[in-house]
């Protein structure tokens, strides 16, 4: 892996209007196709039109931030893997503490959602972190761990092609406080480690490990330079052009 990929997760922000307005401020911001860096937004299912139209010409590649395991059928309000690639997207952000926390997303479903997604020929971001109190009692590994072998033992060696993890320790997502460069390191080696001993034989280097909580044009320069932080999940700091854009800049920098 020789370049960091930086992605935007606009959550449940933008209209089709304001979508388009956003992208097509990506599209512009990003001078010139990043020389390393892979783009990847993910606006909510009813922008995915507008955002794909806008960037059909930019170097950017679109996901969506949740999808369903089942082809099709009476699965009301879901959304098909088939769909979301008619669509034009081609990664999908899966298991976010969002959707564990408030839709009731467990690992078993979140592992039948990345099987089926990289089955697919779509690339999953899977997410994992811990929260608050399991950060101060020390146990954040051992969540991390949890979520990561629960998706992992349902995954073969090749599947690693189209898998990216976002570590996101959930104290610091949306709250402005980011976890330091030092423990995002430390997790980031981590899961370098059980991606090792989940599949000896593949190269646990090819695989993205983004960091993701409250990261900015502020503190991006830091924690990209780590050695095990290959690029960021992004939230807030994706819904301005300008500032997402000087995210791509900084990692064009420190890749460079
Ligand atoms: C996220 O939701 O994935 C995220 C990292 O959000 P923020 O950057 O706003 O903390």
């Amino acid at each position: 892996m020789s370049s960091f990929l930086i992605a935007g997760n606009w959550k449940m922000n933008t209209g089709p209007k304001e979508a388009a307005e956003l992208a097509a401020g990506i599209r512009d911001g990003l001078s010139g196709t990043p020389a390393s860096t892979k783009v990847v937004v993910c606006p909510p299912f009813l922008s995915v039109a507008a955002a794909v139209r806008e960037l059909s010409t930019a170097p950017v590649d679109i996901g969506v931030q949740n999808l369903h395991f089942e082809e099709s059928g009476a699965f009301t309000g879901e959304v098909s893997t088939d769909m979301v690639k008619e669509a034009g997207c081609s990664y999908a952000i899966l298991g976010h503490s969002e959707r564990r926390e408030y839709f009731g997303e467990t690992d078993e479903l979140v592992a039948k959602k990345v099987k089926k997604t990289i089955d697919a020929g779509l690339n999953a971001i899977l997410c994992v972190g811990e929260k608050l109190e399991e950060r101060k009692s020390g146990s954040h590994e051992m969540v991390v761990e949890k979520q990561f072998t629960a998706v992992a033992n349902h995954l073969k060696e090749s599947d690693l092609d189209r898998l990216t993890i976002a570590y996101e320790p959930v104290w610091a997502i949306g709250t402005g406080e980011t976890a330091t460069p030092t423990q995002a390191q430390e997790v980031h080696a981590f899961i370098r480690g059980l991606l090792k001993s989940a599949f000896p034989n593949a190269d646990a280097k090819s695989v993205h490990i983004l960091y993701g909580g409250s990261m900015k044009p502020a503190n991006a320069q830091e924690l990209l330079s780590q050695p095990d932080v290959d690029g960021g999940l992004i939230g807030g700091a994706s819904l301005k052009a300008a500032s997402f854009c000087e995210l791509v800049e900084i990692a064009e920098t420190v890749a460079a």
